[in-house]
């Protein structure tokens, strides 16, 4: 006898809800999840798993709880004069940003962002009890500093969300809208930069806005430019004090020994890691051309994707893709496609793929 959902005493707040469910086919050309796409080169590889087999010997005791030399590590890679107190990290930012939802949102409280923006925040927003606020942008999904303010202060939320450049959009976001948001509001304000990396390299972080703003908070990760989402590894930079209010929440023991011991050597070759951003970012502006050359309207994109308009039926296209062997993502707005930065030839692949489809609408 099997039963359903419905049968079970769930949650009154998480009836209804759907779960995160980008699909992961084994497709030949994987772009629906904006990782990097190059595998982890030999020697690096070969690194990691040197300091994996190490850890492995201690396996049977708990890892170190404060997970400190990785801690260091961060510190070292975001520069900015941070120090290790200042650093938090979790299985993926995903996980890093449950924390910050445990510990400042909850039950009673609210969590806001300006949609369209990562589906994730309304779902580990609502997953930890707190009430998800959508606010909105400009048609091209610019934020300007003065509506920015009003939505804050008209929401008033505990938890405010900022995702630099944006996902799914790409979207750029300029660091007087931070400064702007967090001087009208009352809760924590985090930035989310998980595709800082492929931003121009001129462009400011968040990260420098940290000083003397005790409830800014600035998110990365490694599962995008770092080439290492498989690992899990996400994290922070804030105030001290921040830190030790994730520290109430956190699971004894949540970053792995194994976890904590690739990281770090991961982050020791992050010049390697990192060496294929140069290429994604190429890749990424040649999509936005081509399309553009195809009829579509690409959006303006400082991450490893592009979100694409002009798609007359996005649910057509996508399976017409699939067939071909593509995997892109149906992110839900009208009319637009997304899709991820890959190697020149996969990009090609994609390329190719769509113009043998027809052109835009
Ligand atoms: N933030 C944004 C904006 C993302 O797009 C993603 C992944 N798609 C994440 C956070 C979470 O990534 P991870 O948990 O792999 O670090």
């Amino acid at each position: 006898m099997t039963s359903s959902l419905s049968d079970l005493p769930l949650r009154d707040d998480l009836r209804g809800l759907t779960p995160y469910g980008a699909p992961q086919a084994p497709l030949p050309i994987a772009l629906n999840v904006n990782e990097n796409t190059h595998p982890v080169p030999d020697a690096v590889a070969s690194d990691i798993l040197d300091d994996i087999a190490v850890a492995l010997r201690d396996v049977n005791r708990y890892p170190d709880r404060e997970f400190t030399t990785l801690r260091e590590g961060f510190a070292e890679y975001l520069g900015h004069g941070l120090e290790a107190d200042q650093i938090w990290a979790g299985n993926g930012s995903n996980e890093v940003l449950q924390h910050i939802l445990q510990a400042f949102g909850g039950p009673g409280r609210t969590a806001f962002s300006f949609a369209p923006t990562y589906s994730m925040y309304p779902l580990i927003s609502q997953g930890t009890g707190a009430r998800w606020i959508a606010g909105t942008r400009q048609p091209d999904y610019t934020i300007t500093p003065d509506e920015a303010v009003a939505q804050v202060k008209e929401h008033d939320p505990d938890v405010i969300l900022l995702c630099s450049p944006n996902n799914p959009t790409g979207t750029p976001l300029g660091l007087d809208i931070v400064e702007a948001v967090y001087e009208a509001s009352r809760g924590v304000v985090v930035v989310d930069e998980a595709y800082q990396e492929f931003a121009p390299r001129d462009a400011a972080s968040a990260l420098t806005l940290l000083e003397g703003r005790p409830r800014l908070a600035v998110s990365r990760t490694m599962s995008k430019a770092f080439a290492f989402a498989g690992a899990r590894v996400g994290y922070l930079a804030a105030d001290p004090a921040f830190i030790d209010a994730l520290r109430l929440v956190r699971l004894p023991y949540h970053l792995s020994a194994l976890t904590q011991a690739a990281a770090v050597a991961a982050l020791r070759n992050s010049d390697v890691m990192l060496g294929m951003v140069d290429e994604i970012v190429e890749q990424r502006d040649r999509i936005s051309a081509t399309l553009e050359a195809l009829g579509y309207t690409p959006h303006e994109s400082w991450s490893n994707f592009v979100l694409f308009g002009g798609v007359a039926d996005p649910k057509k296209v996508w399976q017409q893709l699939y067939d071909r062997g593509v995997l892109v993502r149906d992110v839900g707005i009208p009319g637009h496609l997304r899709v991820t930065a890959g190697t020149e030839a996969e990009t090609t692949a994609f390329l190719d793929a769509l113009a043998s489809i027809g052109s835009a609408s």
